[in-house]
């Protein structure tokens, strides 16, 4: 029985995994929900699923949800040092990271340093400090199953292979609600226009993410992390029907791919089932005949410059990487909040990386402080 601890349970991912938790209840047993202040949600999925602990990061929101809570048998937590706590409890087994943004990182390491099975969906904990997250991961034997889709994929594609096989790998993209567009229509995006996401359906940061392809930059960085490949294995492919979630091209040129309608269960549920995979009939199956064209583009990277800003903090490595993830977590909340246009999002971006002091052997200090800079300095560019 997996004892699983739910950080981010009120967001996208959350939710999802709970209905995966609600289609296995003989497999999964929640033993932990947080949230950063959906007081009102955290409070139902706690009565529902009766975890041990709840913990509600945001402290005005702590006295509604201790009061809601206080005929159950659940203690309720608060604050940012909570997090790192709940995910040590003894009888946890899995953690599932399905919080945003370099709010990920602590807790994760805590997991890790705590020997806890990680199904990491905050895919900026590696884009921040993947390096140092594979030491540790490797010094305390632990396992991590990715939930991001294409790296799901990935992993499934390379169960039985050997990593001095992979030729490249391709990670598929949607391209965005702006695949098609000219320069000029860029120029007055909304934030309602952007938050379309033609085929997946998540929560604001990664939806406007995917709009401006930062989402595939970071989804770069994350696969080197995870499958130990050079930067030059590491190809984007642009498939606006998202079916094959990505794909793996072995030394003798043979290709594998994983498809599917896209559906964020799958992955979920497999980074808690794996090695094994559960049945499941509750989702709508892929249909060949009804889906008869698959196409593929080049990603246009003058129209989405997002994605080269992450190639170019990938190869050059250190602290740039976390400077990049920063900065762009304020610039996409600017952007949100009416305070920039889209196409300020990759030019505060640029702007703060050419001015975050380099390191090249950072430790974990050094990338709290890196993120504290880089977000300084995007919140003062206009
Ligand atoms: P979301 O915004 O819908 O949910 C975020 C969750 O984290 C919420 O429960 C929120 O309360 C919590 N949270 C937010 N800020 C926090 C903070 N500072 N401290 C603690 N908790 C905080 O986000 P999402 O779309 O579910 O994405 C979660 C993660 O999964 C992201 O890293 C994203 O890139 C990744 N991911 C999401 C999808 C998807 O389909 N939504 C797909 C692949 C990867
Ligand atoms: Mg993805």
């Amino acid at each position: 029985m997996i004892q699983l601890c739910l950080l981010g349970s009120t967001g996208s991912i959350g939710q999802q995994t709970l209905q995966v938790v609600k289609e296995h209840p003989d497999k999964i047993q929640i033993k932990v929900l947080t949230a950063q202040k959906n007081a009102k949600l955290l409070i139902e999925q706690a009565i529902q699923f009766l975890p041990e602990y709840v913990v509600i990061v945001d402290e005005n929101f702590y006295l509604e949800v201790k009061d809601a809570l206080k005929d159950y048998p659940i203690e309720v937590l608060t604050g940012k040092p909570a997090l790192n706590e709940v995910v040590t409890l003894p009888e946890i087994t899995h953690v599932l990271t399905a919080l945003v943004g370099f709010a990920g990182l602590e807790p994760t390491i805590s997991a890790i340093n705590h020997q806890k099975k990680i199904a990491l969906a905050n895919k900026e904990t590696l884009v921040v400090a993947g390096e140092l997250i594979n030491y540790l991961l490797q010094k305390n034997q632990v396992e991590l199953i990715p939930v991001d889709s294409e790296h799901s994929a990935i992993y499934q594609c390379l169960i039985g292979e050997k990593p001095n096989e992979i030729h490249k790998i391709y990670l598929t993209a949607s391209g965005g609600p702006f695949r098609t567009f000219q320069y000029e229509q860029l120029l007055n995006i909304t934030p309602a226009q952007a938050l379309q996401h033609p085929n997946w359906s998540m929560g604001n940061k990664i939806t406007i993410d995917s709009a401006t392809l930062m989402n595939k930059g970071l989804e770069v960085i994350e696969a080197k992390w995870l499958f130990h490949l050079n930067n030059e294995q590491i190809e984007v492919v642009v498939h606006p029907q998202s079916i094959i979630h990505s794909m793996v091209e072995f030394v003798d040129g043979s290709i594998k791919a994983q498809l599917g309608l896209p559906n964020m269960k799958i992955p979920i549920q497999f980074a808690l089932s794996f090695p094994e995979r559960w049945v499941n009939n509750s989702y709508k199956k892929w249909d060949f005949v009804s889906h008869s064209q698959l196409t593929f583009e080049k990603p246009n990277l003058k129209l989405f410059p997002c994605l080269e800003l992450a190639y170019y903090c990938l190869n050059k490595g250190g602290n740039s990487s976390c400077v990049l993830n920063a900065a762009n977590e304020i610039a996409v909340e600017k952007f949100l909040n009416h305070q920039i246009s889209f196409l300020d999002i990759p030019k505060t971006i640029e702007k703060v990386i050419k001015t975050v002091e380099f390191i090249s052997y950072p430790t974990l200090n050094d990338l709290f402080e890196t993120d504290k800079i880089a977000r300084k300095f995007a919140l003062e560019y206009a």
